[in-house]
């Protein structure tokens, strides 16, 4: 790379990208994920005994929470309608994820996470969870947080939320 571009990726401020709402029914949220470009990947899922498996995206759709269909079907959606905000990101293995330090720089502070996480707290399903995604956000700050807040604010206008 050269010099001035990576002094461009360091400073260039984040993309704001129109955000992508799911349907209200989550089993519309499934299909849509069954359906798109989810349905065709494999999953690996982690087993509360600390063993991972490897899943159909069929029988890895049916086992989501639904929570966790409404953050995927973000997903889902970014891949049809905004497939560029998941350009140049990092590849990322499993094992990657454990701790929060590596989680915060390679993980929560990739576009389309931002978008994905801000929907999730706008609709308060991350205390739900017992997360909560404005203090991962707030720990990582700067132009990242900046940005989850604009989605997040976003988000609640879009759904009528007022508090
Ligand atoms: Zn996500």
């Amino acid at each position: 790379m050269l010099f001035d571009q990576l002094v461009e990726s360091i400073i260039k401020p984040l993309k704001v990208w129109p955000i992508q709402i799911p349907p209200e029914d989550v089993e519309e949220c499934k299909e849509l994920c069954l359906n798109g470009h989810m349905g065709k990947e494999e999953w690996v899922h982690s087993r509360p005994d600390g063993s991972e498996v490897t899943l159909s995206a069929k029988d890895a759709i049916e086992e989501w929470d639904d929570n966790t269909a409404r953050h995927e079907c973000v997903h889902e959606l970014q891949q049809r309608n905004i497939p560029d905000i998941f350009k140049d990101l990092p590849s990322l293995t499993h094992s990657d994820l454990s701790s929060d330090e590596y989680k915060d720089l390679n993980y929560h502070n990739r576009p389309p996470e931002i978008m994905a996480y801000a929907y999730d707290a706008a609709r308060g399903a991350d205390k739900a969870d017992g997360h909560d995604n404005t203090k991962i956000y707030k720990r990582i700050g700067g132009e990242v947080e900046k940005l989850f807040n604009h989605y997040v604010k976003e988000y609640r206008k879009a759904l009528g939320r007022t508090k």
